[in-house]
């Protein structure tokens, strides 16, 4: 494998990307926790360019009318990074693709559930503030855990009445047995909801009231009683980092000081290892903490180079496994997770790149149908558009338009590349509709 994985010409560096889901219970606020991440994303670099409030507002309605993003199979986003001080209005940070895979159904333990979650680098999975971890919350739990997808929690809905963050993170170390830590801890709750305590940085976010952008945050010391709750937090974060990560476990056992940059690391190795479930709250409905949750996915959730590289074999001979590794460099090779008529473009195929990279024209080779065909578009599907572009890097995730015979869960690979990528091994239904 080459050691740089990626090529000169792609736009930016692959270890920011992240292809995640957001998964929750029923009613526990996915689609609004969606549609306010697709919000900061996708208009946040417009900051400054949107004048009034109402064409934010619109934008919002618009996309609620249309709910195109949001049930589309993958949307691209861009976050940067937020500032360490002060009033926090624009981001300079460097900038992070997130691609939302939309991972279909609550309870149903279909094929295609289990496709996109193939595809999934990790996820967010939504509870709320005020009922807690509940019976079908469970459900959601068990089948991330049975695919192994890194997660973080959000705990939603906040400034509901009743809601208590500390009980909900009980729970789920009690009821789930996550081994959580807490990142993000609510200032306040209810009408009072004012902030967020940031464990690992040690400080408090206040969120400021913009009727603009909602979007303006503001960044403090601790007071005394906040530096009490976030000390604790720390100390258990950091007791529980180093009983899973034997780089930071060696450092506590020399005595050797150990950065924010090595705790943050390492929590990001343990989330990549399913070893530690970060936690934050706040609420998606008032665009409560939501920018500090993006900040937290591409701290704490794998990039597609931290995962393990996919296994395919030879069609022609089962027992021969092949490593697909996550590079440019590599001879291109996807997995169609999702088909989608569009009543513009005409039939979309969502896939994933694990090696290579495909351009606009290049023909492709299906194992399964054992037939070539050529790519007339490719799709990217970013805030309320698709746009076209012209390649397709690896870890990333885009649409092909003017294939025919694609199947979901087909593999799609350069010509001459023979490999079929894992066929999914379907669950047995855990739920009985009875
Ligand atoms: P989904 O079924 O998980 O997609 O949940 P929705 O996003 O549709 O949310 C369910 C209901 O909860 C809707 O009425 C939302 O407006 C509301 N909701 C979602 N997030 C929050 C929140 O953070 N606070 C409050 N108060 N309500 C919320």
């Amino acid at each position: 494998m080459s050691a740089n994985p990626n090529s000169p010409d792609r736009p930016f560096p692959l270890e920011r990307t992240r292809n995640i889901g957001i998964a929750a219970h029923i009613d526990a606020g996915k689609t609004t926790l969606t549609e306010r991440i697709l919000f900061y994303t996708g208009m946040i670099h417009k900051i400054g360019e949107v004048h009034d409030g109402a064409a934010t507002t619109d934008w919002m309605e618009q996309e609620r009318e249309r709910g195109i993003t949001i049930t589309s199979a993958a949307v691209t986003t861009e976050w940067w990074q937020r500032e360490e001080e002060g009033l926090v209005k624009s981001f300079t940070g460097e900038k992070q693709r997130i691609n939302i895979i939309d991972t279909p159904g609550h309870v149903d333990f279909t094929a295609e559930v289990e496709r996109s979650l193939r595809v999934l680098d990790g996820a967010v999975v939504v509870f709320c503030g005020v009922a807690g971890v509940q019976p079908q919350t469970e459900t959601v739990w068990r089948q991330a855990s049975k695919y192994k997808v890194p997660r973080i929690v959000f705990v939603n809905k906040m400034d509901r009445v009743g809601a208590d963050f500390d009980a909900v993170f009980e729970e789920i170390k009690e009821k789930l047995g996550a081994n959580a830590v807490r990142i993000l801890i609510p200032i306040g709750s209810e009408d009072d909801l004012r902030g967020q305590i940031d464990v690992v940085n040690k400080k408090a976010v206040y969120f400021v009231d913009d009727a603009t952008f909602g979007s303006t945050y503001e960044i403090k010391e601790l007071t005394e009683e906040q530096a009490a709750i976030a000390d604790l937090a720390y100390q258990e974060l950091l007791e529980a980092v180093v009983s899973v990560d034997d780089e930071l476990g060696e450092k506590f056992m020399m005595e050797e000081p150990i950065s924010r940059e090595d705790l943050k690391l390492a929590l990001r190795r343990a989330t990549t290892s399913n070893l530690i479930i970060p936690v934050a709250g706040g609420s998606a409905f008032k665009n409560k903490g939501v920018q500090f949750l993006l900040d937290a996915i591409v701290d704490y959730l794998p990039s597609p180079l931290d995962i393990p590289c996919a296994v395919g074999m030879n069609p022609d001979d089962e027992d021969q496994k092949i490593e697909v590794h996550t590079s440019d460099n590599g001879k291109f090779c996807s997995l169609a997770f999702k088909l989608w008529a569009d009543k513009y473009v005409g039939k979309l195929v969502f896939f994933r790149v694990y090696s290579g990279v495909v351009k606009k024209g290049d023909t492709v080779y299906n194992p399964r149908t054992r037939k070539s065909e050529r790519i007339g578009r490719l799709i990217r599907i970013q805030s309320d558009q698709h746009t076209d572009i012209d390649a397709c890097y690896a870890g990333d995730i885009a649409a092909m338009v003017g294939l025919k015979n694609v199947q979901t869960g087909d593999t799609i690979a350069a010509v001459g590349n023979d490999v079929v990528l894992e066929p999914p091994t379907f669950p047995e239904p855990v739920i009985s509709m009875a």
